[in-house]
């Protein structure tokens, strides 16, 4: 080969979406590795008098500010020294032992160092990491989070967007704009439709650290998780935080009530070029320590924004969910990852989530994108509301509560339409703007932004402006509510309210269920032991997780067929054997002019018939319709019909449209012709056969006819539909004689 250009069969792989990723050969001298860089410490904890004098191979004169924030209020002295004296790979078992409790790992991981427990996990294989989720993880029950935004920061969109989030099943809703003024209007927005769709959904509008802080303080979210903690000193340096500034602003959000959890996730060290020569999971390691000291009820992490830099890695998709393990054993809510998109492969994407959705995580995505991939202004996500339905049937394939549940779509429509009328009412009273109907409209049915031509971009930023100014509190928008007939909402949103006060939701893992009670570490604990224990879903929840939208019964396809308005199929007497050498008997089955009347390709079973009829007719034959009542077999009606058939020659025609051609001659599984991909058989392909038959039947040997080629599972779409079908046949069989049908409109 003297040539540059690939062979075929590369230049054709090179064209698959997986090749718009970016793979990386490892450069330990970059922290482009996922596990062992080059200057990942061996663990090691030195106390002398109560006081930690060494950590991970760094005595205390050489600590960084990680390395004393860790070492001053992250390790739990009591138990430091038993902890780490554990053999790293018996403290792997246990995560995956159930005679190991929860709370006895916990404990221990208390106790132990960064490098330590980037050791013991480093150990788990890709399955012992979903076992250590299923039991590590400190909610019991597991949910999902979601991004609602919009390229227009359109409020009405939001709102019934929101709602939708919340019929979906989504318990935190996250929010951002791409016009950073427009925050508050869209905090307030979320928050509106967030209470139309469900009491209790947790509300974030993800802005810079003072902005959502005072958005908090304002009651206009309720959770908040933007805090980014890196694990190498200068990228703090960097962003002019220390660790301390980040524990201060982390106790300034809960201070308040609201929910705080961090953001971390391997590779933004590398991403930022302040790696150090660590492995990725070794520094997050650092964060998710670093986490724990601070004092923040959870750490959003695996990846998060850099997730593509550590799938870029061998064994990066590993690490990212080993990250998500290390933040349960430090025992925090594990926000999982999951959000951006990693990878343009639905295979790789899937193939990257589908772990975590199986072992189940406090929430399996930090940011699920609801809302269609081009209005989500945090980037595509890595699952997004292209993929709910897959989402949905995912679940239901392996009886796994993903969080999300199926949504009425009568239901849906109403929800949106009461948000949007919810927010316009409350803009008007709080001056905050006014909206057309045109655009309320739009929004209620729009899929996406761009659905959406009456809208006015300057309002969300004049009602931000006038949120922002005149001082505009939750209280504010629960009275605007109120006053405008919208009790339940504003009852919702007082409740929120009212729940920060109490701060049961500053607890580990908090969320509300949809009666406004708190399941967290402390009310819902994860008590996972081994097979038959830990989180079992309700029979009313398994049910949601088993009905999905698109299946149907062989009642409803009953229905469906008799809904069907020209039953134009009539008996017109018993069925006589011919001896007319033109004759060729249509043999039709059991259920055709009974309880079929649509074949499975949409065209109704008569104008295939009919189609079949002509072609004969164009060959000079003379079609006959006879029903076989015995059998359902394709091959015996086949064979009835040409018994019957004075040329020796038939078609035989299933209801559903399957057809073959048949002579008196041959076995019933034998046959001269065969159509078996009945959803795909047209007009014209019946005429064919019509065609053919004739000419058989005129001793003639025809090209025979061929099924369409495709290259998609045609067959294998409509097997439960086949099944469905082939039941309402056999109910129709009897003992009865062949009988002669005729069409009526003929
Ligand atoms: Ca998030």
């Amino acid at each position: 080969m003297t040539t540059n250009e690939p062979i075929g069969r590369f230049r054709f792989m090179n064209e698959q979406r997986v090749n718009l990723d970016g793979f990386a050969t490892p450069a330990p001298e970059l922290g482009l590795v996922a596990f062992n860089g080059l200057n990942d410490p061996a663990p090691s904890l030195l106390i002398t008098d109560g006081r930690i004098v060494e950590m991970d191979g760094r005595s205390e004169a050489d600590f960084d500010s990680i390395d004393e924030f860790i070492a001053r209020h992250g390790i739990d002295l009591s138990v430091a020294q038993e902890a780490m004296e554990i053999e790293s790979a018996d403290f792997a078992r246990r995560l995956v032992d159930p005679n190991h409790s929860r709370k006895s790992i916990v404990r221990l991981a208390s106790g132990m160092t960064p490098a330590k427990l980037a050791e013991v996990l480093s150990l788990l294989s890709a399955s012992e990491l979903v076992i250590a989720m299923t039991k590590m993880r400190a909610r019991r029950t597991p949910s999902n989070q979601a991004h609602v935004t919009n390229r227009s920061d359109d409020p009405l969109l939001l709102a019934a967007d929101a709602a939708t989030a919340a019929a979906f099943g989504f318990r935190e809703l996250e929010t951002t704009v791409p016009v950073a003024a427009d925050a508050p209007s869209n905090a307030v927005a979320v928050s509106i439709g967030a209470a139309v769709g469900s009491p209790g959904v947790l509300v974030q509008c993800s802005v810079e650290e003072s902005a959502e802080l005072a958005l908090g303080m304002r009651g206009l979210v309720s959770y908040a998780e933007t805090v980014s903690l890196y694990g190498t000193e200068q990228i703090f340096i960097d962003g002019d935080d220390t660790p301390w500034s980040k524990a201060f602003l982390t106790s300034a959000y809960a201070s308040r009530g609201i929910k705080m959890r961090v953001t971390s996730g391997g590779g933004s060290e590398a991403l930022m070029g302040g790696a150090e020569k660590c492995s990725m999971f070794y520094l997050e390691a650092r964060c998710v320590a670093l986490a724990r000291a601070i004092g923040a009820q959870g750490v959003q992490n695996g990846g998060i924004d850099s997730a593509a830099v550590a799938g870029a890695v061998p064994g990066g998709v590993r690490s990212l969910m080993a990250e998500n393990v290390m933040v349960m054993l430090r025992n925090l809510e594990a926000c999982t990852g999951n959000d951006a998109l990693m990878s343009e492969s639905d295979v790789r994407r899937t193939s990257r989530t589908h772990p975590i959705f199986i072992g189940g995580s406090d929430f399996i995505n930090s940011g699920f994108g609801s809302i269609q991939r081009y209005d989500n202004m945090f980037g595509p996500s890595q699952w997004n509301s292209e993929d709910i339905d897959d989402f949905l049937a995912m679940q239901r394939d392996w009886g796994v509560d993903g969080g999300l549940r199926t949504a009425d779509e009568i239901e849906v429509a109403r929800l949106r339409r009461r948000a949007t009328d919810a927010v316009s009412a409350v803009y008007s009273w709080l001056g905050l703007g006014d909206f057309s109907a045109e655009w309320a409209d739009q929004a209620v049915d729009a899929a996406g932004s761009k659905d959406i031509s009456s809208g006015d971009l300057m309002l969300p930023l004049t009602a931000a402006r006038t949120i922002m100014e005149t001082n505009v509190t939750m209280l504010d928008v629960i009275a605007a509510l109120a006053e405008n007939g919208f009790d339940l909402e504003a009852q919702r949103c007082l409740d929120m309210l009212k729940a920060r006060v109490a701060g049961d939701y500053l607890q580990t893992s908090a969320i509300f269920d949809e009666e406004m009670n708190v399941l967290s570490l402390v009310t819902d604990p994860n008590e996972y032991s081994g097979p038959g224990t830990g989180y079992q879903p309700t029979p009313e929840r398994q049910a949601q997780i088993d009905t999905i939208r698109q299946q149907r019964s062989v009642a409803d396809l009953l229905v469906e067929q008799q809904g069907f308005e020209n039953k134009n199929i009539v008996v017109a007497g018993p069925a006589e054997v011919s001896y007319d050498p033109r004759d060729v008997v249509i043999g039709v089955s059991p259920a055709t002019g009974k309880d079929i009347w649509v074949t499975l390709s949409g065209l109704s079973v008569a104008d295939a018939i009919k189609e079949v009829l002509a072609g004969l007719e164009e060959e000079g034959c003379v079609g006959r319709i006879v029903r076989v009542n015995d059998s359902l077999d394709l091959g015996m009606i086949g064979l009835t019909a040409a018994r019957l058939s004075g040329s020796g020659v038939s078609v035989g025609l299933q209801a559903k449209g399957t057809a073959l051609i048949h002579r008196r001659d041959l076995a019933p599984l034998a046959n001269l012709e065969l159509y078996s991909v009945a959803p795909t058989i047209t007009r014209e392909l019946y005429r064919m056969m019509g065609i053919n038959a004739g000419r058989h039947a005129k001793g003639a040997t025809p090209e025979p006819v061929r099924n369409p080629y495709s290259d998609e599972a045609i067959e294998a779409r409509y097997h439960t539909k086949v099944v469905s079908l082939v039941a309402i046949e056999r109910n129709c069989v009897t003992d009865a004689a062949p009988e002669v049908l005729e069409l009526k409109s003929l």
